[in-house]
């Protein structure tokens, strides 16, 4: 039975014709982990598409901070979805802030959850 004829790779070993040389699994495999790296997951992928589309449409529309008048770059949820979608796609519910107004947003909102935690 006549066997396919091994293959000389660019390494130098010689590889059965149709498989990957390790050299190529190895470069493969360094592709995948870069690839990996810089791919968010899959929840982060739907989700950043879409949401970086309205948000941007959001904030050509309200460019100005909602509380300091400053310029907005971040769009907050004013009654914090928690993965509602729902709740996260109704744009009544979006306001624009600056960084500095959205940073102290959030972490009032966090003491006001520490607080209902601990009653
Ligand atoms: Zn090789
Ligand atoms: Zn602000």
């Amino acid at each position: 039975m006549p066997t396919k004829p091994a293959r000389l790779c660019g390494c130098g070993r010689r590889v059965a014709n149709g498989a990957r040389c390790p050299c190529q699994r190895k470069v493969d495999a360094e592709r995948k982990a870069r690839f990996d790296k810089t791919r968010p997951n899959s929840s982060q992928r739907g989700y950043t598409g879409a949401w970086e589309k309205a948000r941007k449409a959001f904030l050509r529309r309200k460019p100005r901070c909602a509380r300091c008048g400053a310029e907005a770059t971040v769009v907050d949820h004013i009654t914090p979805h928690r993965g509602d979608q729902t709740l996260f796609w109704d744009q009544a519910n979006w306001q624009p802030l600056c960084t500095h107004c959205h940073s102290g947003a959030k972490q009032r909102e966090e003491r006001r959850n520490t607080a209902r935690n601990l009653k």
